[in-house]
């Protein structure tokens, strides 16, 4: 009889060797791939379950019609450029604006109007916002969650007025009671933006948003394998072996070497292991006890085409109302154009104990919008998808416990990293890049991009999409 040891020696033998195996082929796995080919390493694989690379950017088409699981939108000075350059000519140029339904039912700026929501509401709405605003100011210490940030800054009232309390309980996918301070400060510095008194002068005397230097960006209508393909076959030339579709049993750790133990096909070993998958996951896989596994949003994407009056100009709309799951819309004809007339968008829905399926959650949008008068006429289900670990949820102590958790496979030899592998909500594809970066060590030869520019453009991202 082998004993465990002598299997696992064997194992080795068996198994193709890499300098490292990353798990996950989105964003962080495949910028880390790039950087690990610069830091001189020759044999890379990237393990994935996924048939395709780029993570949960996930598309999908019928009849014409082409849908995202999420509202993509991407920048021409993305540093995931530096990287990818080959991916600049396959995306199309878009314009997208930005709108939000009001729990008054009526279509206004994101995040917050001035004029909607504070000047038209008449004068003792007007005081009652004032002396809520004052009344925060002045007792609302110490902040404890990301319900008492956000009304430390508008006030507890029109927190509640705007709706926007409202949308912070869909965001996080639960009360922003529960939600932990971190990372209202971390990723809400667009309230305090919006908020402060020099904000406040600035919207009321301009017209149009600030002017954005960067061109916006949306995948080819073809979908995000047309994109991703070219710098998938740049990386495999330069070394990286890729093992898509591939559901990994488990991951055993033998003296210095990592194998990865898939259900099926051979076992790949390195001395390096990346992981940008869950860190659930990653415990699960490598047999490692996990005391609080840590929560993340299931995301609900129905894909509807529409003929008739759509009831607002905007081609991404927020709920802010008091009512339904769906979080937001984006109208993807507006980028590709109408399809036998029609037009199509997506949904995305926070999945929660009551809509947890794709027919509840489109009863219930299908109901609200009749409600509000928006999308008056034929409104046809053409799919749905549902998305597990779509983004982490920040209950109190959660970004503590992942920090423990990732120092643990740290302390076990695994680095962990990317938007699941940090449990970090990182807005976009640029944050996960940088992140990637900054994990691995690594920073681009080139001259950096002017550190004024980096400033107001990481400014504009939090005061744009959550
Ligand atoms: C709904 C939504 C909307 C978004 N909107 C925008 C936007 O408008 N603009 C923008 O720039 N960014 C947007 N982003 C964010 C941006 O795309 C992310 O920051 C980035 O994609 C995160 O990349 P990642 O590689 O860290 O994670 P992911 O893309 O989630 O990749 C993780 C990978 O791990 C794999 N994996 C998981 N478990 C296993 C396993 N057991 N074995 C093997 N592989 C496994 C998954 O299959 C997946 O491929 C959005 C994201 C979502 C989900």
């Amino acid at each position: 009889m082998h004993d465990s040891y002598e299997l696992q020696q064997e194992a080795v033998s068996e198994t193709e060797i890499y300098d490292a195996i990353i798990l996950g082929a989105g964003v962080s796995g495949l910028v880390a791939a790039s950087v690990l080919l610069r830091q001189n390493n020759e044999r890379i694989a990237v393990v994935d379950e996924y048939a395709h690379i780029g993570g949960n950017h996930i598309d999908w088409s019928t009849n014409g019609f082409t849908f995202d699981v999420g509202s993509l939108i991407f920048q021409d000075d993305s540093p995931l450029l530096k990287h990818f350059p080959e991916l600049l000519e396959h995306y199309i140029h878009i314009q997208p604006t930005w709108g939000r339904l009001n729990p008054q039912g009526k279509v206004t700026r994101y995040p917050i109007s001035v004029a909607d929501d504070i000047l038209r509401a008449g004068p003792i709405e007007i005081c009652r916002i004032a002396f809520s605003v004052i009344h925060a100011r002045i007792r609302q210490r110490p902040l404890r969650n990301a319900r008492d940030f956000a009304a430390f800054w508008i006030g507890a009232y029109l927190l509640r007025r705007s709706g926007l309390k409202n949308y912070m309980a869909r965001f996080y996918g639960m009360p922003p009671e529960h939600i932990d301070l971190e990372l209202a400060e971390k990723r809400m510095m667009w309230i305090k933006e919006h908020s402060s008194l020099r904000s406040l002068v600035r919207k009321m005397t301009q017209k149009k948003p600030p002017h954005m230097k960067n061109k916006q960006l949306a995948r080819p209508k073809a979908g995000y394998a047309a994109l991703y393909e070219p710098a998938k076959c740049g990386l495999a030339e330069k070394g990286v072996t890729f093992r898509l579709g591939t559901f990994i049993s488990k991951v055993v750790k033998n003296d210095d070497h990592f194998i990865v133990i898939p259900t099926e096909g051979r076992k790949i070993a390195s001395r390096r292991m990346i992981s940008t998958v869950p860190i659930n996951i990653t415990h699960r896989l490598c047999g490692l006890e996990q005391d609080k596994p840590l929560q993340t949003i299931t995301l609900i994407s129905l894909y509807f085409s529409f003929a008739g009056d759509r009831g607002f100009a905007q081609s991404i709309l927020y709920n802010f109302s008091y009512e339904a799951a769906w979080k937001r819309l984006t109208i993807y004809s507006d980028f590709y154009g109408r399809t036998d007339g029609r037009e199509y968008f997506a949904v995305e829905v926070v999945s929660n104990d009551t809509i947890a399926s794709i027919e509840l959650a489109e009863a219930e949008f299908r109901a609200h919008v009749a409600r509000n008068n928006i999308f008056d006429g034929d409104l046809r289900l053409e799919g749905g998808q549902i998305l597990e670990n779509a983004y982490p949820i920040y209950t109190h102590g959660a970004p503590a416990e992942a920090d423990r958790q990732i120092e643990r496979l740290k302390q076990f030899g695994i680095e962990s990293f990317g938007r699941h592998g940090a449990f970090n909500y990182q807005p976009t594809a640029r944050v996960s890049t940088l992140e990637a970066e900054r994990a691995l060590g690594y920073r681009h030869p080139e001259p950096a991009d002017n550190p004024a520019d980096r400033d107001q453009h990481d400014k504009r991202l939090e005061l744009i999409p959550m």
